[in-house]
């Protein structure tokens, strides 16, 4: 069997959904299961609604509920000409599940209604494009994910039961046939809605890959594939043919934000190679992330990771920075959950560069300044160059004020302090 996936850009208004028809066409095979994201931006407006709900701002509720409502029903309106067509009452019953549960829940927490309300992004994607593959001719069966993806009650960021979640979808698939499901969501115990975490549909795609022991998985995107370098940052990139799991691995350590990272390890376990191809070009081939030995072609990648800042610590009286301390300090990283970037150590000074996402920046400083002379860097840009050349990392941050540097085998890093960097 084999698993595509569409994200948000392939399926954000009618001519995208055509577009994935016609992909599927020239596919003479039928045995696809097919993982699909919100389409466009919904997710982003779904969560508008969910912070208009616990606002209580009744007046931009209802408004963000409409946005969402508008901007599906013009693409229905434009896929499917007979207006008594059953997607429209299927429609209009994700909607009404969607004020309902507005109107008569009582749960304050926060990530539980997100994953309640943020969900219905998929379910009424999947539900539109599953139809309009149906009319097509091209048969599939819509499958409910969250009868399939089983995971714990952590919203927002659910964690794969994999025993249960193998076992529900082995039971409910044919790997002969077609399936539309959704990407990103899945259920707790309780059969309460969970998501994966955003940009989860990638995962979900390998989720199922794994638990069917898919051929392959193809990610379908609006790049030519797997390039060695990010476009919006850099004039020259090269695509990326055949990557060995490892580098991919490595390289969204690193920051590069073309797969997501929990995507690789379940499809690395069975050796399940993943395409991302584009869907603007499906002839072309594009990247795949296989059981390769070597990058190829073997060129440097190139990895810019913001939003960082860099920490140098030193301690108050002359002393090492040893054991005892290091553990302090990953403590209270752990405790703000900031996360470590690059780390370099001297006897006497340790560096850092960290992401604060949760916003915990100034209670880590606080709280280190009590054992440790700090001096902090906010806003920092760190660069990984993976196989340089000999050149192709002395060019990176020229004219920058390069606030450190670390040399390991295959991997070349510099921190620069401007943020504007094009090369
Ligand atoms: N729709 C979800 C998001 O935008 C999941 C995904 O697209 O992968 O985060
Ligand atoms: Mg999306």
């Amino acid at each position: 069997m084999q698993i595509y996936k569409f994200g948000g850009a392939s399926v954000k208004d009618a001519d995208s959904i055509r577009n994935v028809a016609s992909i599927l066409e020239k596919n003479p095979r039928k045995d696809i299961l097919i993982v699909i994201s919100a389409m466009g931006k919904t997710t982003n407006a779904l969560e508008e609604v969910v912070e208009n709900y616990f606002q209580q701002n009744q007046e931009g509720l209802a408004q963000s509920i409409d946005k969402v409502k508008d901007f599906h029903y013009q693409i229905i309106n434009t896929l499917f000409e007979n207006k008594n067509h059953p997607i429209y009452w299927k429609i209009d019953g994700l909607f009404g599940e969607i004020s309902s549960f507005l109107e008569r829940n009582k749960s304050p927490k926060y990530s539980f209604v997100y994953d309640q309300i943020v969900s219905f992004g998929e379910l009424i994607s999947t539900q539109i494009i599953s139809h309009y593959l149906n009319d097509k001719g091209i048969r599939n069966t819509w499958l409910d994910a969250r009868n399939l993806v089983k995971t714990n009650s952590n919203y927002q960021e659910g964690e794969v039961d994999w025993q249960e979640t193998e076992r529900s979808i082995r039971e409910s698939i044919n790997p002969s046939l077609m399936y539309v499901t959704q990407g990103f969501i899945g259920s707790d115990p309780n059969y309460f809605t969970t998501t994966l975490g955003r940009e989860g549909s990638d995962y979900s795609a390998a989720i199922f890959a794994y638990c069917l022991k898919g051929e392959n998985v193809t990610i379908w995107k609006d790049v030519a594939g797997v390039l060695n370098a990010d476009p919006r940052y850099f004039s020259q990139t090269q695509l990326l043919e055949k990557i060995p799991y490892q580098e991919a691995i490595e390289l969204a350590f690193y920051g590069a934000s073309v797969i997501h990272p929990k995507t690789l390890q379940p499809l690395q376990r069975l050796d399940i190679p993943l395409n991302v191809r584009s869907f603007l070009h499906p002839e072309q081939a594009g990247s795949s992330v296989c059981n390769v030995k070597e990058l190829s072609p073997k060129i440097p990648c190139y990895i810019r990771k913001q939003h960082q800042h860099l920490l140098s610590l030193s301690s108050l009286d002359f002393s090492f920075i040893a054991e005892e301390n290091i553990s302090f300090i990953f403590n209270l990283l752990a405790t703000y959950q900031i996360k470590v970037s690059l780390l370099q150590n001297s006897a006497i000074s340790f560096n850092l560069c960290i992401e604060d996402k949760y916003k915990n920046l100034s209670f880590l400083l606080e709280d280190l300044s009590k054992r440790f002379k700090v001096s902090c860097t906010e806003n920092v840009v760190l660069y990984t160059v993976r196989h340089a050349q000999q050149d192709s990392f002395d060019f990176l941050g020229q004219d920058k004020e390069i606030l450190l540097e670390q040399f390991a085998q295959n991997t070349q890093q510099k921190i620069v302090r401007d943020e504007t960097l094009i090369l």
